[in-house]
C-alpha cells in the first residue's frame, strides 16, 4: 500500500495563517507588530536568496521584516556591534544571523552575542539547554517544523521507537530532544553507527537529516513507519540538468511507509513558517516580561 504523502507546503501555509492571526492579535494588544531582523554578511548566493525569502515571508504575515546586508569584509567587531544595536532595540524580537559566515568571523562568538530571548534560530546554548531540560525554549526551526509535520499526519509518538539519522546541532540533536519530550524512545544515528539499515528497519518513526542523496532505501523502512526527510541534495541528471532529492529514496520508500514527506514540498517549506512562529513567540514572551 502506498504511504500518505505529508504535504509540507499546505501545512506550512496553515502555520503562516496561524502566525498572521497571532500577529494581528499581538498588534491589537501591544500596539506594535513583532520585528524580525536578519543579518547577511557577504554574497553567498544561496544565502542571498534565503534571507530575501525570510524578509518577504515576514512581511506577508504582518511581521516587520528587515534585512541587514553587510559586506564580505565586515570585521567580527562590526558584526558584534550590529548585533548589540539590534539587541538593544525594543522593536526587535528576533535576530537571525544567516550562516555560513565568512571564515574570518567566529560563528560561536557571534551567535553567543544574540540575547537568548531574541534567538529565533534557537542556536544559543541557553535555548539548547532549556530544550534539553524540558523548559520553554526557542527551538531550531527545521526540527520543530518536522515535529509539526508528524503531528499533522497524526503520528502517535508516545512510546514509539524513533531514529534520527544525523547528529548536527541544528537538526539531529534538537530533533531527538523534541521526540524525547513527546515520549518517544529515541535512537540517534550518525556516520559511525553500525548496522544502520537493520536498526532503521525496526523503527516506527524515521527522521533522515544526513545530506546524502537517497541513502535510506525501502528495506530500511518498517512497513507503516512515518518517514520525515530533512535532506536537500542536488543531483545531476544525464541530460545535464539537475534536481533536488532528499536523503530518502522516495519512490521506493513510499511503497512501504505509512506516511512520508516528499522533497521538495516536505520539510523545506516548514522552516521559514516556523521561523515566523518563533518570532511571534519571542515577541509574546518579551511582552510578558516587560508587562
Ligand atoms: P550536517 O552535515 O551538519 O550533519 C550530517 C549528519 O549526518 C552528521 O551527524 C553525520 O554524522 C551524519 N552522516 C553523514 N553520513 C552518514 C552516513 N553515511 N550514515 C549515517 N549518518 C551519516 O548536516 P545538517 O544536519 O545541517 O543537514 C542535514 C541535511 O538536512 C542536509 O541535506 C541539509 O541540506 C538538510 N537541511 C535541510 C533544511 C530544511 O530546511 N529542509 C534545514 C537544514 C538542513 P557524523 O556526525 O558522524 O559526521
Amino acid at each position: 500500500m502506498s504511504a500518505r504523502i505529508i504535504d509540507g507546503k499546505a501545512i506550512a501555509e496553515k502555520v503562516r495563517g496561524e502566525v498572521k492571526e497571532g500577529v494581528s492579535a499581538f498588534q491589537s494588544t501591544h500596539g506594535r507588530v513583532p520585528g524580525l531582523d536578519v543579518i547577511l554578511v557577504g554574497e553567498h548566493a544561496p544565502s542571498v536568496v534565503y534571507t530575501r525569502n525570510k524578509e518577504k515571508a515576514a512581511l506577508e504575515v504582518g511581521i516587520r521584516g528587515r534585512l541587514h546586508r553587510m559586506p564580505e569584509a565586515t570585521t567580527q567587531a562590526e558584526l558584534l556591534a550590529m548585533v548589540a544595536a539590534l539587541s538593544a532595540d525594543e522593536s526587535v524580537d528576533g535576530i537571525l544571523i544567516q550562516l555560513p559566515l565568512p571564515k574570518h568571523i567566529d560563528e560561536r562568538t557571534v551567535l553567543l552575542a544574540i540575547p537568548p530571548e531574541k534567538d529565533v534560530d534557537g542556536f544559543h546554548p541557553i535555548n539548547v539547554g532549556r530544550l534539553s531540560t524540558g523548559q520553554d525554549a526557542l527551538v531550531p526551526c527545521t526540527p520543530l517544523g518536522s515535529l509539526r509535520l508528524l503531528d499533522e499526519a497524526g503520528v502517535n509518538l508516545k512510546g514509539a521507537n524513533a531514529i534520527v539519522i544525523g547528529r548536527s546541532n541544528i537538526v539531529g540533536k534538537p530533533m531527538a530532544q523534541l521526540l524525547l519530550s513527546r515520549d518517544a524512545t529515541v535512537t540517534i544515528a550518525h556516520s559511525r553507527t553500525s548496522n544502520l539499515a537493520g536498526l532503521c528497519a525496526t523503527m516506527d518513526v524515521v527522521i533522515a537529516a544526513v545530506g546524502r542523496a537517497e541513502m535510506v532505501k525501502a528495506d530500511w523502512i518498517k512497513p507503516g513507519a512515518a518517514v520525515i526527510d530533512v535532506g536537500i541534495n542536488r543531483i545531476e541528471l544525464a541530460d545535464g540538468k539537475s534536481r533536488l532529492v532528499g536523503d530518502v529514496a522516495f519512490a521506493e520508500c513510499k511503497e512501504v511507509a505509512g506516511a512520508i514527506t516528499p522533497v521538495p514540498g516536505g520539510v523545506g517549506p516548514m522552516t521559514i513558517a516556523i521561523l515566523l512562529q518563533n518570532t511571534l513567540m519571542a515577541a509574546k514572551a518579551r511582552a510578558r516580561v516587560s508587562a
